[in-house]
This record gives C-alpha cells, sequence and structure tokens, in this order.
C-alpha cells in the first residue's frame, strides 16, 4: 500500500514524499479514503499510531485542490486540541503538508499562557485554526475569529479534552459552528465519557478503529 493509491493531489503526495514517509499506518489507509469521501469519522487508534496525517492529510488534500478563499477571519477547518504542546505539533504537520500547494494554505495555533494580541493578529487570512478551547472563546469573544464558516470540525485526542474538564467549553464552541458540517473525532480509547459525545456531534459515522496487535 502507498499513498498514491489514496488517490491525494500530486502536489500534497510531494509533501508527504518530502517528509520521508512512503506507507500509509493503518489509521490513515482506513481513515483517509472514509474523510475525502466528507463522512463523520470516529477514529480509535493508540499513541503513536499517525493520527495527525490520518486527518490533515485529506483536509490539505481538499483545500489544495479548491479555489482561493478571500483573506478574513473565518477558517474553514477548526482542530480542537488538549494542550499547547499538541496545538504546536498538530500545526507543524498542516504546514509541512502544505509547503507546496497550488494556492496558499494558512494553517495556524492558537492557545493559552501566551499574550492574545499577536494571535489575534495574526488570525486575519486563515484557513485552517488548530486551538485550544478556552483561547479559542476569548478570541471569539473580542470578534478576532468567526467560526460561522467553519466546514471541518476536527476533536484531536478528545478523550484527553474531555478529561481534563473541556465538556462545557466544547459545548460552547459547537454552537458557534454551522449546523451542516463534516465532524472528525480521534481518540486513544473510547470511554463512556467519549460515546456521549460522539452521540451529540457525529452524524452517522464510519468507525474506524485500530486494534492493537497482540
Ligand atoms: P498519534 O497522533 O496517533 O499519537 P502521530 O500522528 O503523532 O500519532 O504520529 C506518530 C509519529 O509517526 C510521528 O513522529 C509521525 O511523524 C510518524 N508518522 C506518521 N505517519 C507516518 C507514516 N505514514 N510513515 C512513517 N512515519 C509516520
Ligand atoms: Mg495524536
Amino acid at each position: 500500500m502507498s499513498f498514491a493509491k489514496l488517490k491525494l493531489h500530486p502536489t500534497l503526495l510531494e509533501n508527504i514524499s518530502s517528509l520521508g514517509y512512503t506507507t500509509p499506518t493503518p489509521i490513515q489507509e482506513q481513515a483517509i479514503p472514509v474523510i475525502i469521501q466528507g463522512k463523520d469519522l470516529l477514529g480509535i487508534a493508540k499513541t503513536g499510531s499517525g493520527k495527525t496525517v490520518s486527518y490533515v492529510a485529506p483536509i490539505i488534500n481538499h483545500l489544495i485542490g479548491g479555489k482561493q478563499a478571500k483573506k478574513s477571519r473565518q477558517p474553514k477547518v477548526l482542530v480542537l486540541v488538549p494542550s499547547r504542546e499538541l496545538a504546536i505539533q498538530v500545526v507543524e504537520v498542516f504546514k509541512e503538508l502544505s509547503l507546496k500547494s497550488p494556492i496558499p494554505v494558512k494553517s495556524m495555533a492558537v492557545y493559552g499562557g501566551v499574550s492574545i494580541n499577536p494571535q489575534m493578529k495574526g488570525l486575519f487570512g486563515v484557513d485552517i485554526l488548530v486551538a485550544t478551547p478556552g483561547r479559542l472563546l476569548d478570541l471569539q469573544s473580542s470578534a478576532a475569529i468567526d467560526l460561522s464558516k467553519v466546514s471541518t470540525l476536527v476533536l484531536d485526542e478528545a478523550d484527553k479534552m474531555l478529561n481534563l474538564g473541556f465538556h462545557k467549553e466544547m459545548e460552547e464552541i459547537f454552537d458557534l459552528l454551522p449546523k451542516k458540517r463534516q465532524n472528525l473525532l480521534f481518540s486513544a480509547t473510547l470511554s463512556d465519557q467519549l460515546s456521549g459525545i460522539n452521540r451529540v456531534l457525529l452524524l452517522d459515522p464510519v468507525v474506524v478503529k485500530v486494534e492493537d496487535k497482540v
């Protein structure tokens, strides 16, 4: 199995191969076609199994094949993560996979613990926003960001976000998004708490669960 078999945009394939990746991991092989079809997805696979590229690749595939958008404060993709460290890691993967692109794709991470002003300024022209829930709500209440055009929502490490007590903030954010959108939820484990949020969030999802080899 190669990335080329996943019918990805040729420029994206170049970016993937620049990273030295030759073969998709099992979660990537199963999740990428489902996400390209526009379906909601629940992806469960252990830490280190390559979940990031399993949503970053199809999202970039969609954006670089589209038209250049007018510069605004209206991201099309929102990725919620539990920590600043993960926000920084994930935005790096978005940048690497859109390094070469027929149209410019701007990815940005926002998180708490640092001054909000540079983030407010930097949000102009953003296509993909990777955010921790608290800082995103602060930016939203200062009108630095408009979430009404988000067409894809990703929750990465959804289990950790719930364990950290972000439930209320997450619900507040969901209420700011268009009703019609694609929802992608990734987690290392499937807890009862997570099943609760799946039911409200995901519309007839495809479940991809990669079992540990024993
Ligand atoms: P997870 O989110 O499931 O914990 P990550 O997305 O952080 O996993 O990926 C774990 C590691 O695997 C990263 O260092 C990443 O660069 C690497 N990786 C991801 N996909 C591939 C691939 N197809 N081939 C080789 N390495 C990969
Ligand atoms: Mg991860």
